[in-house]
């Protein structure tokens, strides 16, 4: 049923959703940093913006330059549509968990709020749900030991709005 859903409205799987330039800079990547810095954590976020509207990794890369960060804090960003893009190089250090930046890997979805702007709320669909699985089992190939934490385990915030650690435990 879920299949054919999805056919009529001309989905692709997720990976194919990831545009091949990205998919090699994000080989590229994890080979850089392989050699780079050690990296035993992924740590998920969310947006924090409402659920049903869609922002791009040029609107992230903005609100956290006008924060004073060279660049986007995160390493990966999924849209609503499920596909994952690059933000900052995996090679580079993050800024998105004080504490955890210099060993860990940030991935944050589109959404994290109500359609009200304001109450945390699980809002990925489930083209984001898939992506984010996906993502996790990829960087796990090549780390098989790392850990997965939600923001939330470290700072007092909703952030990612649901419970990673428990949704993403081996
Ligand atoms: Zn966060």
């Amino acid at each position: 049923m879920r299949g054919e859903r999805r056919e009529e409205r001309g989905h692709f799987s997720h990976l194919s959703l990831l545009a091949p330039l990205a998919y090699a800079s994000f080989i590229e990547e994890l080979t850089l940093f392989y050699s780079m810095r050690r990296i035993d954590e992924i740590i998920i976020h969310c947006s924090a913006t409402p659920e049903g509207r869609d922002y791009t990794v040029a609107d992230i890369t903005r609100w956290h330059m006008a924060k004073g960060f060279r660049t986007i804090g995160y390493h990966f960003v999924i849209y609503r549509d499920g596909s994952i893009h690059v933000g900052r190089p995996l090679a580079q250090v993050g800024a998105h968990c004080r504490g955890h930046n210099a060993h860990s890997i940030g991935v944050c979805y589109i959404g994290g709020l109500a359609v009200d702007g304001r109450t945390p709320c699980d809002t990925r669909t489930t083209a984001q749900k898939e992506s984010l699985q996906h993502l996790i089992q990829v960087l796990r190939v090549r780390f098989p030991r790392i850990a997965v934490h939600g923001h939330r385990d470290y700072a007092p915030k909703a952030c990612p709005s649901f419970d990673a650690t428990a949704e993403y435990q081996i």
